[in-house]
């Protein structure tokens, strides 16, 4: 791992979710994503070389729609940047961590995702993510 990329926080309402962590970071977010495959629009704000994501369910099966229905509003994930994805996956597995995917899938920011089950990880749920380069 490089670095801790991003902490994803669930909402049940980005645009109060917005304006709350704008007043908390004393900066306004600088992008908002849809991800339809995944059922949530994501908001990004940055600081000091860290994002915060914040997620909101855009339908009622989206993984972020009954991870509030189960623990409320709050941290969902922390992301951590990798080189190579699929090397990683391959190595987290081969060490006993339960990658979610079989392979990494399209996230927000122009990423490649991947999780790690979070009964592998301490009750948190990892994601890895890597840059996707060139056009
Ligand atoms: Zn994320």
């Amino acid at each position: 791992m490089q670095k801790l990329e991003h902490i994803g926080i669930a909402v049940k309402n980005l645009n109060e979710a917005n304006a709350l962590f704008a007043r908390l970071l004393g900066r306004e977010h600088y992008k908002i994503e849809e991800v339809a495959s995944e059922g949530v629009r994501t908001s990004f704000f940055e600081l000091g070389g860290v994002k915060i994501e914040l997620l909101e369910a855009t339908r009622a099966d989206s993984p972020i729609a009954r991870f509030i229905e189960k623990r409320g509003e709050g941290i969902h994930h922390l992301a951590f940047e990798v080189a190579d994805i699929n090397k990683s996956m391959q190595g987290y597995k081969q060490d006993g961590f339960e990658p979610l995917q079989a392979v990494p899938k399209k996230g927000a920011d122009n990423k490649m995702i991947c999780f790690l089950h979070p009964k592998s990880t301490q009750g948190v749920l990892v994601e890895l993510c890597q840059e996707i380069t060139g056009s």
